[in-house]
């Protein structure tokens, strides 16, 4: 190699830590929140609650927090508006629980509460919010028969989709609203809610118009249909016509019930 190109690590370095790299990586990206033995180790001596101000106790993961003492909708709301175990709410304005009525035979639940509904409150507002009623009306349904409910509680800054932390704190919650709203059937709108209620890796364009089914301890079996997102449908509008077949899914299912 010509030695006018040949050059010193030490200044490779000097160049990358001037351009702001400053950390090291890899090929490969690392798990650093798998358990390794020294980490187990380390957990097994260090208690939360050592880490914090005197007489402060730490807010449970809500892995850890059981939620079947939990006997009613309200208290589940109650719950969550002191659950500190997710990061989403020191910026969101409130929790967004649900809307339409408890109870009733069909339950959809969506991805996360944006602007509009950070404001207000209720899960799907805004024009995806009117385009769900318009598929609602399509087959003879509104809001006052069916239950509404998001996959996490919280607007995520700037609309960004939750990371799979987020998503895990929130799931205890949404599976625990699942079976205290008792619905007969379930509509997961978009890929985040459909990949967490069915924990599968596949695309919405595959599960989406197939009927499955989640297992919940109280409840049992129900069945889910996965369809795509209205906002996803604003986007793209000649997929349409795939969420109108879901749809009419659900309204052959709810006469055949
Ligand atoms: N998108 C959702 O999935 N849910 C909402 O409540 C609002 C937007």
């Amino acid at each position: 190699m010509n030695e006018q190109f040949k050059l010193n690590p030490a200044d490779i370095v000097r160049f990358y830590l001037d351009a702001g790299v400053d950390t090291p990586l890899l090929d490969n990206p690392i798990n650093r929140l798998l358990d390794t033995p020294v980490a187990t180790e380390l957990k097994s001596q260090i208690s939360p609650d050592k880490l914090l101000p005197q007489g402060q106790k730490a807010q449970p993961n809500s892995f850890e927090l059981d939620l079947t003492s939990i006997k009613t909708l309200e208290d589940l709301k109650a719950a969550l508006e002191a659950f500190d175990g997710c990061g989403l709410k020191k910026t969101a304005t409130q929790v967004v629980f649900s809307d339409g009525v408890p109870g009733s035979k069909i339950m959809l639940i969506g991805e996360a509460p944006g602007k509009e509904e950070d404001t207000t409150g209720k899960p799907f507002g805004g024009k995806h919010g009117q385009l769900l009623d318009l598929m609602l009306r399509a087959i003879g349904l509104d809001r006052t028969q069916v239950y509404i409910a998001n996959t996490i509680y919280w607007r995520t800054p700037g609309n960004r989709p939750p990371t799979a932390e987020e998503t895990a704190q929130c799931l205890p919650f949404i599976l625990r609203q699942i079976e205290l709203a008792q619905p007969e059937l379930l509509i997961s709108i978009g890929a985040v809610s459909t990949k967490t209620l069915l924990t599968s890796q596949a695309g919405i364009m595959q599960l989406r118009g197939t009927w499955s089914s989640i297992n919940l301890p109280s409840l049992g079996v129900r069945p889910l249909l996965p369809t795509l997102h209205p906002s996803y449908l604003l986007r793209n509008p000649a997929h349409k016509r795939l969420a109108w077949a879901d749809w009419l899914s659900l309204k052959i299912k709810l006469k055949n019930m």
